[in-house]
């Protein structure tokens, strides 16, 4: 065990203009999977998100609405918290700037920063005039060539900027451009990804300029002891939430252990806010004298259809319709595992849809499935007893060497590298760690034949060492996903039959499946979406063709085809096999060239069903094979079986299952 840190994870608080987005969600899915994650590996963590509620922005829309500030900003932060509770994130802070502790905090942090020198001896806060192009929806000032002429309009809001000038308080930020500089270059404020770092570097490379921290013109706010007109500016506002929700205003418990004695001070935050978080917040804090943050991380964009998104093309992803679609978990998992959390990327529901149904409902549904279905059916529903031997401590790559037959691929290593990866902040990495085994845990299934084991009673032992491990494998499995899939987890644990319950270190031990123990009810974790199943919506407006239009008559036999026994049937052998690899058959617009994994074997097979079936849209679908058809060639290429399908029109329907059937499975 490592020993036990202290760390804070902490998402921006989110600007009550508005309701909120994917981008929100995004973070505060990180941040909550982080904080688990080192939870998971024994540490202290504490997780602030929150919203940022002052400003001019916030009076204008109340005054629109017809409602107080305060009124509007609670229905925000409701909605905020509501989302957060439909995703299962659970921060230990929400903090408000509206909040009677904030605004103290807030009085401190200012108190720090008036008496505070610069290296060179100035006053870190001075009165000085402002003046420039202001976009009153940014609540900023904007620098001349970023506006759009004529009119000087702002870019981002399309609408005219006003000539302001004010009177108000400056932060030197100019005189802290030397300390930056090394705290960044040394990595003592690490800032990931590397391309933000440098984009940071090459900021400070051409200057930093002061910033101003108060505003005239706004009332709805914090104001300034010195200038009781003028209020906070965000920059003092905001950004301090990070140490007031912590309890700085009363140099709380919260503060010292996760501020000032944390091992690390991490703020996960979006691309666009990298300067404000990476420059003034810790020239402000270490003017003010105050430990600064160790780690920032900078997420990347999500734009949808290739597209930006955007309100105003209605171009969004809803991230509230985003959970109740297919559970939290599977919105949790697909954000964090389809792209590294640094980078932008690309949201399509064909993506989403298309994860959720290899990722979630094949492997690791048909793993947990199989797993307690046999230890029903070869068991009496009890944990097996556990294995005497010792060969579960053996590493991956000696396992694959040898020939034992319940040889296992054990988490030496693993639960090791999983942790290594989500404290990289790769939830990506760290998923395709825990896939990577339930893959060879469901190979493994294949490999071992439990099933043969069980008609053999002098193999019993080897079948319930194998069953043991195949449950603890699965057991980790949903421990190792938990930071990310808290919900399934506990569910996978249900059906374990222990007790739902975060999981925490003594969980990433081998072993700890109590031998006796009886096995929940298995329930389906994620049932596999079709597509019909979209389509399911549509009111059917015509009648089922298969009415006869003359109900009252008898069947009349003699006119169908010939009726066939049941042995003839039975020469037939159908089998459920899973398409691993499907491509178009070179030269043939009808022709799949697929390979399909019938649980024991691999196979070769071409199907007519080019035209209605993409390759990409079959791989991960069960079907329906004709095994022992003899071997042909069709277009020169080898088909070992045929595949079933509907034919509409000429057109191929493939034949699937209603629910999860394991490759090889007879059809009969
Ligand atoms: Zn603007």
């Amino acid at each position: 065990m490592t020993e036990k840190r202290s760390f804070l994870v902490t998402t921006p608080i989110y600007y009550v203009n508005a309701e909120p987005h994917v981008g929100h969600a995004y973070t505060t899915i990180a941040a909550d999977a982080l904080t688990r994650a080192r939870r998971l590996g024994g540490h202290d963590v504490f997780f602030v998100t929150g919203t940022d509620e002052h400003g001019q922005n916030i009076e204008r829309i109340a005054r629109e609405r017809g409602i107080p500030e305060q009124q509007h900003c609670d229905e925000i932060a409701a909605v905020f918290r509501s989302l957060w509770e439909r995703l299962d994130i659970r921060y230990d802070r929400f903090i408000r700037t509206t909040e009677e502790e904030h605004r103290r905090g807030v009085l401190k942090l200012w108190g720090l920063l008036v008496e505070a020198q610069t290296p060179d001896g100035q006053d870190a806060v001075y009165q000085g005039t402002y003046s420039g192009w202001y976009c009153p929806r940014c609540e900023g000032f904007k620098d001349e060539d970023e506006l759009q002429q004529p009119d000087n309009v702002c870019p981002d809001h399309e609408l005219p900027c006003e000539w302001t000038e004010e009177q108000n308080f400056f932060f030197r930020l100019s005189a802290y451009e030397e300390w930056l500089r090394e705290q960044i270059e040394s990595d003592r404020l690490l800032i990931r990804p590397e391309s933000r770092k440098n984009e940071i570097l090459g900021v400070i490379r051409q200057g930093l300029k002061d910033f101003s921290v108060s505003r005239a013109r706004v009332k709805w706010g914090i104001p300034v002891p010195e200038e009781p007109d003028h209020v906070l500016y965000v920059w003092v506002d905001a950004l301090s939430n990070y140490i007031t929700a912590l309890g700085f205003a009363d140099d709380g418990e919260n503060y010292r252990r996760f501020w000032c004695g944390a091992h690390e001070r991490l703020h996960l935050i979006g691309k666009d806010i990298i300067r404000f978080h990476c420059l003034y917040w810790p020239a402000i804090l270490h003017a003010a004298g105050l430990p600064v943050p160790t780690r920032e991380f900078g997420q990347g964009f999500i734009t949808k259809d290739g597209r930006k998104l955007s309100k105003t093309t209605g171009n969004v992803i809803d991230p509230a319709a985003l959970a109740e679609r297919l559970g939290p978990d599977a919105a949790r998992y697909f954000l964090l595992r389809e792209a590294p959390y640094g980078a932008d990327w690309d949201f399509t529901d064909a993506a989403f849809v298309g994860r959720y149904n290899a990722d979630l409902a094949n492997d690791l549904g048909n793993l947990v499935s199989r797993a307690l279905t046999m230890v029903s059916k070869f068991g009496d529903g009890k944990v097996p007893p556990r294995p005497a031997s010792v060969s579960e401590a053996r590493g991956l790559e000696e396992e694959l060497q040898t020939d034992a037959p319940v040889a296992w691929p054990y988490a030496e290593g693993r639960r090791a590298a999983v942790l290594a990866r989500y404290e990289a902040i790769d939830f990506s990495g760290a998923l395709a760690e825990v896939w990577s085994w339930i893959s060879q845990l469901n190979q493994r299934i294949v490999a071992v034949e439990p099933w043969t084991l069980a008609r053999d009673p002098s193999r019993r032992d080897e079948l319930d060492a194998f069953l043991y491990r195949l449950l603890e494998g699965v057991r980790l499995v949903a421990v190792l996903a938990s930071p990310v899939m808290p919900r399934a987890a506990g569910r996978i644990d249900g059906m374990l039959g222990r007790a739902d319950r975060a999981p925490g270190p003594d969980d990433l031990e081998w072993g700890r499946l109590e031998p006796g123990t009886s096995l929940g009810t298995v329930v389906p974790l994620f049932p596999r979406i079709e597509k019909k199943d979209k389509e399911k919506n549509v009111p059917e407006t015509t009648p089922p063709a298969a009415v006869p239009s003359k109900p009252e008559e008898a069947p009349a036999p003699a006119a169908g085809p010939e009726r066939i026994d049941i042995a003839d049937f039975a020469r037939l052998e159908l089998r459920a096999a899973k398409v691993t690899a499907a491509e178009q058959v070179e030269g043939s617009k009808k022709l799949l060239k697929l390979q399909v994994d019938l649980g024991t074997e691999t196979r070769q097979v071409v199907a007519g069903i080019a035209q209605t079936h993409a390759p990409e849209d079959v791989v991960g679908k069960t079907v329906v094979l004709v095994a022992n058809l003899k071997p042909a060639k069709l277009m020169g290429v080898e088909s070992n079986g045929m595949v079933l399908a509907g034919s509409v029109d000429g057109r191929a329907v493939l034949c699937q299952f209603e629910g999860e059937v394991a490759p090889g499975t007879r059809v009969r």
